[in-house]
């Protein structure tokens, strides 16, 4: 009996894992920023906003390989150097060759060494920091939409949270009222480490929800998250490697509309 569920489980990730490399190409995502005109042709200036350099390869990449696919304009700022382990620079430097792979220009990529803003699970970054210095990048970008962490931030460290609880602070300002955030939706860890298998939650999840306010991309080129997260060599060790092929963040990111909050 033990064997026939595993069996079907690893059927089900196989079929999932074909689904998603040909059964959804072009289908995923297609309303996202289209504006209530139906405007998708519109290309955007986009602010994907992460605490660590490798944050972008391994959870965020359905959705950069989708703005970069649509032709959007998108710009990464990195908070940190993530100087944990004091290999900052190398970890730099990293985040670049990371960007190359991803198409992101490296002119549209921006780390931040703030003394006050250093990577470490027992780091508190401050909100109105985080505010400030997002807020003056998005501004010198002319940033039309920010993306990043939701209140969880995927893994639980305080620093994506922080990162994310920074955005929500900037949003509070009249000035951005009218620029549109999302967040990454954290899922549970049965969800997070099921893979391919995950699409069918992530697409019932944006289906359920009213029109537009989530939306589900889904990688076709997972490989392309296996080289992102290479280029990474400090951290590209092997559960790292077992991370990136089990993770359903390799595959699909569904990214939820960031409420404002008074
Ligand atoms: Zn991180």
């Amino acid at each position: 009996m033990v064997w026939l569920g595993i069996c079907m489980l690893i059927i089900l990730w196989v079929v999932s894992f074909f689904v998603v490399l040909y059964g959804l190409s072009g289908r995923n995502g297609t309303l996202f920023l289209s504006s209530g005109a139906g405007d998708i042709t519109k290309k955007m200036n986009i602010l994907l906003v992460i605490a660590h350099p490798d944050d972008e390869s391994m959870f965020f990449i359905p959705t950069i390989i989708k703005l970069t696919s649509a032709g959007h304009n998108l710009h990464i700022l990195c908070i940190s150097t993530g100087d944990a382990d004091g290999k900052g620079s190398v970890r730099s430097e990293e985040l670049y060759c990371a960007c190359t792979v991803l198409k992101v220009p490296i002119q549209n990529v921006k780390i931040i060494n703030h003394a006050s803003l250093q990577d470490g699970f027992n780091r508190t970054w401050r909100h109105t920091l985080l505010a400030t210095i997002i807020g003056e990048e998005a501004k010198s970008w002319d940033v039309d939409v920010l993306i990043t962490f939701d209140n969880y931030g995927v893994s639980g460290h305080p620093n994506h949270c922080a990162v994310h609880r920074g955005i929500r602070l900037l949003l509070r300002d009249s000035m951005w009222a009218n620029t549109l955030a999302w967040e990454l939706v954290s899922t549970n860890i049965v969800r997070k480490y099921c893979g391919p298998v995950d699409i069918w939650c992530s697409m019932l999840h944006s289906l359920l929800h009213q029109k537009g306010q989530v939306h589900c991309f889904v990688n076709a080129h997972p490989t392309v998250s296996f080289n992102a997260m290479a280029q990474h060599k400090s951290q590209w060790v092997w559960f790292r490697k077992l991370f990136v092929l089990l993770s359903s963040y390799s595959y699909v990111n569904s990214l939820r509309e960031l409420r404002r909050t008074p």
